[in-house]
């Protein structure tokens, strides 16, 4: 399909809601659900306030599991056709970003997004594999203070309780940082991570179980294991593909003109806990660390609301991808022709109303 007939949607970004159960621990505070889905409708209301959905999953609204099927798989198939694609989990700590993500992959689960996406991908390739050659590449890095880290660094994997009292996640003096650059046709590039060619679903799940337990945790108020980083798993799909030549016997084995080349990535993004920065407590050191994240997060809702209006696109509006190290990154994976889906999780809890109003709100601007 051509650029144009991107499902006949206005806007390149989708946002579906997920509301995850009531957990134990919400059940145990007596907490009661706050948030009610209209029956029939992507629709839900919390208060006085309603807000409307490409997509509301979860609770009372369409099953979880009917996610994948139409926001996911759509975007695994425009890899195949060279389109780049992005995923974006946003919401506060708890509200079960990492859990639909998948990025917490551990012993083989194929919970969540990035597993099935894999499953997906895997099984593609197997009935295409005879007409076309393909590469596949993962990288998985995570942005904290505004610093790009490598996930997936073989120097510093299956390290994390070493002596230095940096639980072997900082990059080693020496090391020249992870930068992101521009290519002249506007591909953005990372320099210096770590890029693992993998060829089967278990080579794939190996890196993101390892760079799962690599990554970041820090304690906060909100929760011990909050995640302060953005992670961004990417998958690289390139293809290669043999043309038929246009006169039989006019094939010329090592004419690169009867070949077809194809490139597209798809970024799988675990966004840092959305709660404002006053939440999570008072020492410096954190207050830096959640300006920084909400900086990340801040640039990323102006960038899809630049996007999404229509009107100020066609006026040529500056898209400000700059202001941040994830927008930086993602460029060339948000707009243009790319397809973007943010989910937008939330806790039906009571106790989290405030910040649920805010993911709402946030997620509402991105429509
Ligand atoms: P976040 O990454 O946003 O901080 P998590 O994914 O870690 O949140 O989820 C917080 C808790 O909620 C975890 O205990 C997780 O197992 C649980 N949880 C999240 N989503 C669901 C779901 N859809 N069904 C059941 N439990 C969930
Ligand atoms: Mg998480």
């Amino acid at each position: 399909p051509s650029p144009a007939s991107n499902g006949g949607e206005n806007c390149c970004v989708k946002v579906a809601l997920h509301i995850r159960p009531l957990i134990a621990d919400e059940r145990a505070q007596g907490c009661k659900d706050c948030v009610t889905v209209v029956s029939g409708k992507p629709q839900v209301q919390i208060g006085t306030h309603a807000f409307t959905f490409d997509h509301v999953y979860g609770s009372s609204g369409t099953p979880s599991s009917a996610m994948f099927g139409e926001c996911i798989g759509p975007l695994v198939d425009g890899l195949f056709q060279g389109y780049n694609a992005t995923v974006l989990a946003y919401g506060q700590t708890g509200s079960g970003k990492t859990y639909t993500m998948g990025t917490g992959f551990k012993d083989g689960c194929q919970m969540g997004i990035i597993p099935q996406v894999m499953n997906v991908l895997f099984s593609k390739i197997e009935t295409l594999k005879h007409q076309i050659e393909f590469q596949l590449h993962v990288s998985f890095i995570e942005i904290l203070k505004e610093e790009v880290r490598d996930l997936l660094d073989p120097t510093t994997l299956n390290k994390s309780d070493t002596a230095n009292g940096h639980g072997g996640k900082v990059n080693l003096p020496g090391k020249p940082p992870i930068q992101i650059r521009e290519t002249s046709n506007g591909v953005i590039t990372l320099a210096g991570s770590t890029e693992v060619s993998v060829s089967s679903f278990k080579e794939m799940a190996t890196c993101l179980e390892q760079g799962s337990l690599s990554r970041a945790t820090g304690s906060t108020n909100m929760n011990n294991q909050s995640s302060r980083s953005h992670a961004i798993f990417t998958i690289t799909l390139e293809q290669m593909r043999k043309l038929n030549p246009v006169f039989p016997g006019d094939s010329n084995p090592n004419d690169s003109m009867n070949e077809e080349y194809l490139c597209a990535k798809l970024h799988l993004v675990d966004l840092a806990g959305s709660e404002r920065a006053k939440r999570t407590g008072s020492d410096g050191m954190r207050f830096k660390e959640g300006v920084h994240i909400n900086k990340g997060l801040l640039a990323l809702g102006n960038v899809i609301s630049a996007l999404g209006d229509d009107k100020r696109r066609k006026e040529g509006v500056h898209v400000p991808y700059r202001d941040s190290k994830l927008t930086r990154l993602l460029q060339d994976s948000l707009g243009g022709n790319s397809r973007t889906v943010m989910i937008a999780c939330i806790s039906p809890a009571d106790i989290n109303a405030e910040e649920t109003l805010n993911t709402l709100k946030y997620a509402n601007r991105a429509r």
